[in-house]
């Protein structure tokens, strides 16, 4: 740690500018880390002594509550380093703070692959793993070698492999057994030099790169064609306030899809290996009449159901009735119960 640089302890923090949906929200406590060493100072200096923090990457996937009681720890932390290039694959160790779009650039640009898919999610790296973060057929899990985490309880820092990290779809143990229990402060990627696995048969990718004659595209292509598939569909944060895919797309029994296939034939699902069928929760929004609607200050986006917007002021309780109301009509109509991705945070 920097002696002249130590991390400040705020109190009565605004969020507004700290998250991508925009709304208001005011840390009771509130302070960046940019090292390890840093959170021992605000150990001592007894920031963790009367609640455990929530930890803030980017703000793209919370909805901080217009009462919030815990104090806020920003994971600042920077750098990039290859930690090894070997048999074609190249080891990357990413701390926690740093922004996943640039990351994903920057691999690009040096030609390893493995990210491409995972253009333009907003965020940081340390955030990537806690909702195994995933996009157009590619999640994180696919490339993660491990992660430093440092916990709250005894401050020890543990390094967890991908088995350890639980991954499954948006989810790991960050999110169960360890929710809210520490910090990741890096992580470390297997990236290839070559021989890149390449992911273009995710639909909308396909028919993107088909529709301009690219049968073989490189990671290049695949990056560019995901960077405009996904600014043709969703709203920029910076322009329109949002957190992405609000709701995860339920699985249910292929008893009841078969029983919604009889009712909407055009149902799509997709099986897993668990004997479940995942139904994408934009179709059966979109299908109940919810597509771009409007209430107040808050709805639905028009071109992706599944993201809910704030359209100026809206606040978090604006917006989780909203969502209540779609999660509600969903469960009369499909018998589904929707979940959210988003965080809430009060
Ligand atoms: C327009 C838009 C599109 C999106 N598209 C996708 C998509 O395609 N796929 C997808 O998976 N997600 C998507 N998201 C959601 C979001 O981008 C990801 O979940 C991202 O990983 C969140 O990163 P963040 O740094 O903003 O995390 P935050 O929103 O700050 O935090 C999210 C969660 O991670 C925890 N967290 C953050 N940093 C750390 C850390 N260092 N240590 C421990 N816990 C931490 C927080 O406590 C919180 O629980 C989208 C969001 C938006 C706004």
């Amino acid at each position: 740690m920097n002696p002249t640089q130590k991390p400040l302890i705020l109190n009565g923090v605004e969020l507004r500018s700290m998250n991508t949906f925009g709304v208001s929200s005011v840390a009771p406590l509130f302070s960046e880390i940019k090292s390890v060493e840093e959170l021992h100072f605000l150990r001592e200096k007894g920031f963790f002594d009367h609640s455990l923090p929530f930890v803030l990457g980017g703000g793209s996937n919370v909805l901080f509550s217009e009462k919030l009681t815990r104090p806020i720890l920003k994971a600042g932390m920077k750098g990039v380093k290859i930690l090894s290039a070997r048999d074609g694959i190249v080891r990357v160790e990413v701390q926690a703070g740093e922004q996943w779009p640039a990351l994903v650039e920057w691999a690009v640009q040096k030609n390893l692959g493995g990210l491409e898919n995972l253009a333009l999610i907003p965020g940081t790296a340390g955030a990537a793993p806690i909702q195994n973060i995933g996009a157009y057929g590619v999640e994180l899990k696919d490339l993660f070698e491990s992660l430093n985490w440092t916990g709250f309880s005894n401050f020890s820092e543990r390094t967890f492999t991908a088995e350890e990290c639980a991954f499954g779809y948006r989810d790991s143990i960050f999110k169960q057994e360890l929710k809210g229990a520490g910090i990741v402060t890096s992580i470390v990627l297997r990236l290839t030099r070559e021989n890149h696995t390449l992911n273009y048969h995710y639909k909308p990718l396909r028919e993107y790169l088909e529709q301009r004659g690219e049968l073989k595209p490189d990671i290049r292509r695949i990056f560019e064609a995901v960077v405009s598939v996904r600014q043709s569909k969703l709203p920029d944060p910076a322009v329109t306030g949002n957190a992405g895919s609000f709701f995860k797309n339920p699985m249910i029994s292929e008893k009841q899809f078969n029983e919604i296939a009889e009712l909407y034939p055009e149902v799509p699902g997709y099986p897993d290996e668990s004997g479940f069928v995942k139904v994408p929760a934009a179709w059966l929004i979109e299908k109940a009449g919810w597509k771009g609607k409007r209430a107040g200050e808050t709805g639905t986006w028009d071109k992706q159901a599944l993201v809910i917007v704030n359209h100026g002021r809206a606040g978090a309780s604006e917006i989780l009735d909203f969502a209540t109301g779609i999660q509600k009509d969903i469960k009369e109509k499909f018998g589904i119960d929707l979940s959210p991705e988003v965080n809430v945070i009060r």
